[in-house]
């Protein structure tokens, strides 16, 4: 298996989950409470570390039918730390990116948009229609937001705005992109914030995108986590999320849990319980 790329099905989509890049991160960053002892015990319950661990931002392709569909493309050019491997992996595993039809952006932080934009600052997917939250769309493009961004990633929105104009699919509520493929709202991380579910053969994949940034949330949905914009909205979203998955015995993919990011989230008792898919290497 190769390291970056982890192919699965869910009944007649075939699926890859891609590793754009990674790098280590302290688990401060994302649960800000990590000195409350209950924090640092539920950790330590689950084997995760207490001070740094590695954080991977994933992307993911599936075909459904006769379409071929990116979420979330990664940094693209859109970071000098990082080398982002997105569109190089999707090429090895033989899918050229004027293939695609439709490119999901569940929300336009850079790590997860910023790979719509080619290295040589062209269109990465130059005919696929790009997908996401009609907020999304609006925010990013208003001035208010872009002088809140460094910069370099106020330009860095600038060309995606202008590379994307007359080419998006904007969703409001729950959205069929193509047959079995629905986008759901999932408020409380960054504007327009949006969760990917996929249907086929009685079969579920949920990608919950940043909804959760370390599994361990799953099992404590009230936990504040950094980056998101709402605590209240968010909690609110896991619950509903966390529930939806459950009910289907969907599998799920976090966009930044261990690669492959994938994994089951079950009811416990008045929880949920999160268990990594056996099927993917850890790191
Ligand atoms: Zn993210």
């Amino acid at each position: 298996m190769c390291e970056s790329a982890y192919p699965f099905r869910v009944g007649d989509f075939e699926c890859i989950a891609i590793r754009d890049s990674a790098e280590q991160c302290p688990v401060r960053e994302l649960l800000p409470d990590i000195d409350d002892p209950q924090v640092r015990e539920a950790l330590a319950l689950r084997g995760w570390s207490t001070e740094e661990m590695s954080y991977d931002f994933l992307g993911l392709f599936v075909r459904a039918g006769d379409d071929a569909i990116v979420i979330d493309p990664g940094w693209g050019p859109c970071t000098d730390r990082l080398e982002s491997r997105f569109v190089p992996s999707l090429r090895q595993a033989g899918i050229e990116p004027d293939h695609v039809a439709f490119v999901i952006l569940t929300h336009l932080d850079l790590d997860h948009a910023g790979g719509v934009i080619a290295p040589d600052g062209g269109l990465a997917f130059p005919n696929a229609r790009h997908v996401m939250a009609e907020e999304a769309w609006a925010g990013y493009r208003s001035l208010r937001i872009l002088a809140m961004c460094s910069p370099t990633d106020a330009e860095s929105y600038r060309t995606l705005a202008r590379l994307l104009e007359g080419r998006v699919l904007l969703t409001r509520d729950e959205t069929e992109v193509v047959a079995g493929v629905r986008t759901l709202p999932a408020p409380g991380h960054r504007l327009g914030h949006t969760a990917v579910e996929f249907v086929s053969r009685g079969e579920t994949l949920l990608h919950l995108a940043d909804t959760v940034l370390h599994p361990i949330v799953v099992e404590h949905p009230t936990w504040s986590t950094g980056y998101d914009s709402s605590q209240e909205r968010i909690r609110e979203t896991r619950r509903r999320l966390f529930d939806r998955a459950a009910r289907s015995s969907a599998l799920v993919f976090l966009s930044h849990a261990p690669f492959p990011g994938l994994g089951r989230i079950a009811s416990e008792g008045s929880g949920w319980r999160w268990s990594p898919s056996q099927t993917g290497p850890r790191n």
